[in-house]
C-alpha cells in the first residue's frame, strides 16, 4: 500500500511516504532552532511551528515520490507518546486528509515508529521474529521482546530516572555544548580517550542483576560527570571536553549493547533491532556492530535519517500493519502523551473491544 505517514510529537515536522516497505520520500521540518537558546523544546512554539510547516512539508513529499494525494491508500499518524499540542496539530492534519480522501487512517505509536524505521532498510531480509529490540531517544530508554511489530511488543526493562537521549543533552550542557546534546557531544568525543575516566555503568553490579537486569539508570552517570567536571574547575585545570564527552558516550553505550545482548542470550533470541535518536551515535553503531558479531546477534541499524524523529517510519508501521489486516483506526483517537510502547495502535477496533 502506498502510506503517507505525519509525526508532529516534538519538534520535528515528518512527512513520510512509503510503498509497502520501500522508502520513497522523508521530509522533516525542525523547529529546533527556535528551541535551542532555552536549552530544551518548548511545547507552544513546537505546536506553532508545526502548524506552519505541515502543508509545505505535505507538498514537498509528495513531490519527492512523484505521487499525488489522491493516489493515497492510507494516511498514518502518530498518536503519542509526545506532546499533547504538537501531537494534536498532527492528528487534525491527518483526520482532514484521511476525511477528504476517504481513505483509511492508521493512529500510531511513536516509539513502535521508531524500530519500526528498520523496516524500510532496503538492502536488508525481512525482519524475523521474535527478536529482542532497543529504543534509545530523547524520552525512553526501553529493552523489548517483539514477537511481531504489528502485534505483540513486550517490555522487558526501562529507564528507571534519565533517558539515555535527555542524559546526553544534560552533559553536553554541562561541557558548555549547545542543544541538542547528542551530535555534539558524538563531535566532540571524536578526539577523546574513552577510558580516560572511568564513569559509572548503571544497574549493572551483580546486587543490581535480579530487579533491574533490563532497567537502565543515566542520572548517576551525569551527576559523576557534574562531578568531575567542578572538581576540575575547582582545581584550576582545564576541563578535557574531548575526554569527558569519549568516557561519558563509552558507559552509555557499554551498559546499552551490554543489556541487549544479555536480552538476546537469556531469551535465546540472536537478533537484535535497534532504533531512536540516539542510535544515531557513531560509537554506538560501531560497539554494536563488533559485539553483535562476536555474540553471533544478527544486528539491524536504521540509516542515519531514520534514527531521528521522522514521518517515514510512522508510514511504514502503518504499511506493516496493512498488510497484516490490521483495521483501520476509528476516528474518535486524541493525542496521548504517555503512550505505552506495547500499544502499537489506537483505536483500532472499538466496537470488537
Ligand atoms: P521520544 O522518541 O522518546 O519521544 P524524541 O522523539 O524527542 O523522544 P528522538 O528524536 O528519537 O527523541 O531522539 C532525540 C534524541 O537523540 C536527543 O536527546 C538527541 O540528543 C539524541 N541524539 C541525536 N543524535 C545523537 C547522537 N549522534 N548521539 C547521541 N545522541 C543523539
Ligand atoms: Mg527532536
Ligand atoms: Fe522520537
Amino acid at each position: 500500500p502506498l502510506v503517507l505517514g505525519i509525526e508532529t510529537s516534538c519538534d520535528e515536522t515528518g512527512i513520510g511516504i512509503v510503498r509497502g516497505r520501500t522508502l520513497l520520500s522523508n521530509t522533516i521540518a525542525s523547529s529546533m532552532e527556535e528551541h535551542a537558546r532555552y536549552g530544551g523544546v518548548v511545547p507552544e512554539v513546537a505546536a506553532r511551528a508545526h502548524l506552519e510547516a505541515l502543508q509545505p512539508a505535505i507538498a514537498a513529499a509528495l513531490a519527492e515520490a512523484s505521487v499525488s494525494l489522491d493516489e493515497l491508500d492510507a494516511v498514518a499518524v502518530t498518536s503519542g507518546p509526545g506532546l499533547a499540542g504538537a501531537l494534536m496539530v498532527g492528528i487534525g492534519a491527518a483526520k482532514a486528509l484521511a476525511v477528504s480522501l476517504d481513505r483509511p487512517l492508521y493512529a500510531v505509536n511513536h516509539l513502535v515508529g521508531h524500530i519500526a524505521a528498520d523496516i524500510l532498510d532496503a538492502d536488508a531480509p525481512p525482519i524475523e521474529y521474535p527478536t529482542v529490540a532497543l529504543l534509545v531517544s530523547g524520552g525512553h530508554t526501553s529493552l523489548l521482546l517483539v514477537r511481531d511489530l504489528t502485534t505483540d511488543v513486550e517490555l522487558l526493562g526501562e529507564t528507571v530516572d534519565d533517558a539515555a537521549g535527555e542524559a546526553f543533552d544534560k552533559v553536553a550542557r554541562l561541557l558548555g555544548l549547545p542543544y541538542p546534546g547528542g551530535p555534539e557531544i558524538d563531535r566532540a568525543a571524536r578526539d577523546g580517550d574513552p577510558t580516560a575516566i572511568p564513569f559509572p555503568r548503571g544497574l549493572s553490579r551483580a546486587s543490581d542483576m535480579d530487579k533491574h537486569r533490563y532497567d537502565f539508570s543515566f542520572s548517576g552517570l551525569k551527576t559523576a560527570v557534574a562531578r568531575f567536571t567542578e572538581q576540575q574547575q575547582a582545581a584550576g585545570v582545564e576541563v578535557p571536553v574531548a575526554d569527558v564527552a569519549a568516557s561519558f558516550r563509552e558507559a552509555v553505550v557499554d551498559v546499552l549493547i551490554t543489556k541487549a545482548l544479555d536480552a538476546c542470550a537469556r531469551f535465546d533470541v540472536p537478533r537484535l533491532l535497534l532504533g531512536g535518536g540516539v542510535i544515531a551515535n557513531r560509537r554506538l553503531r560501531e560497539v554494536a556492530t563488533l559485539r553483535a558479531d562476536a555474540a553471533g546477534v544478527a544486528l539491524r541499524i536504521p540509516p542515519l535519517s531514520l534514527c531521528t524523529d521522522n514521518g517515514a517510519m510512522i508510514a511504514g508501521l502503518a504499511a506493516e500493519l496493512i498488510r497484516s489486516g490490521r483495521p483501520a483506526s476509528t476516528l474518535g483517537f486524541g493525542a496521548d502523551s504517555t503512550l505505552p510502547v506495547t500499544e502499537i495502535q489506537v483505536a483500532e477496533d472499538l466496537d470488537a473491544g
